[in-house]
């Protein structure tokens, strides 16, 4: 493996400044990153996810730290349609408007089809999709109502091309994309966009569980997860960054980003021009 988590800063800008950023799945790997960089871009940001307590206070700290944001944390299971609408309701009252919605939130599982648990199934369907729905029909009317939106939904390679054992997965993130074609329809006369980011493997704790479900269903060796089936895929054979996804996410969010709507824009080392 030539490639790990990377620690860059991103650019700073205030090209954002005013604009209030909730980011689903947060605490950790591609969300965390793109909280950062839009924090970074001048977003006040609303940390969302599980994980332990003090390790969450201390990112959402780093972020007030570095930037000239405010950052708060709203604990929001993205399974439960109900918490997600009460955590749109919060940031309205704390912070004024939602102006930028990131669907982030994502689980994995891999296995066979055959074998391939049911709760597995619902719970990916629930987090992966269902839940960029909840949170774009709580967030739409705000946004069309004040001629400003961006909605950015964090989908994956794996919302443009199938990889065996992972039914749920692949079927939640082409769901995704559907969704974002639609939602940047119904926007797209109220100032809203809505695009979808198809990263292909980034190296995050979601990555690096999958390595060892992927070495069992193969029976194959890690390293060879790593070399042969993951970077397999990446023409380019390297992991991307949680600082490229964040990157890509605060240029859609800002000026730049007016007549980008409906794509679908692969981060991928060119996996999905095969
Ligand atoms: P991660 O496991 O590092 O982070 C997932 C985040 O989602 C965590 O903050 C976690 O607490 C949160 N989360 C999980 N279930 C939740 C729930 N029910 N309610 C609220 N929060 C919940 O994963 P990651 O690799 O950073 O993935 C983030 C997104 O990027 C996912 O949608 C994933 O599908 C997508 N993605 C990742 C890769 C990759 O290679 N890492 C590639 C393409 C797409």
């Amino acid at each position: 493996m030539n490639q790990v988590m990377t620690t860059t800063r991103p650019a700073t800008s205030a090209a954002l400044a005013g604009r209030n950023a909730i980011i689903t799945g947060s605490t950790s790997g591609i969300g965390l990153g793109i909280a950062q960089a839009l924090a970074a871009h001048g977003a006040n940001v609303v940390l969302n996810g599980f994980g332990d307590a003090a390790e969450i206070e201390k990112a959402r700290a780093a972020i007030e730290r570095q930037s000239d944001a405010a950052a708060i944390y709203v604990k929001a299971d993205m399974s439960k349609p109900d918490e997600i609408a009460n955590m749109v309701e919060e940031v309205d009252r704390r912070l004024g408007s939602v102006d930028i919605l990131v669907s982030n939130a994502g689980i994995q599982h891999v296995a066979p089809i055959e074998e391939f648990p049911i709760e597995k199934w619902n719970a990916i369907l629930a987090i992966n999709l269902s839940a960029v729905f909840h949170a774009t029909r709580a967030v739409l009317g705000g946004m069309k109502s004040r001629g400003f939106g961006r909605i950015v939904n964090i989908a994956s390679a794996h919302g443009l091309v199938g990889s065996p054992f992972k039914s749920a997965y692949v079927a939640a993130k082409h769901g995704v994309i559907g969704l974002t074609k639609v939602t940047a329809l119904e926007g797209a006369e109220k100032g809203v966009t809505c695009n979808a980011i198809c990263p292909g493997y980034v190296w995050t704790p979601l990555v690096e569980k999958q390595i060892d479900e992927q070495a069992r269903s193969h029976g194959i060796k890690r390293e060879d997860v790593i070399r042969n089936v993951l970077l397999a895929q990446q023409p380019n054979r390297a992991f991307a960054t949680v600082e490229e996804v964040g990157a890509l996410t605060a240029f859609l969010c800002g000026e730049g980003g007016r007549s980008i709507t409906g794509a679908a824009l692969p981060l991928d080392g060119g996996w999905t021009a095969h």
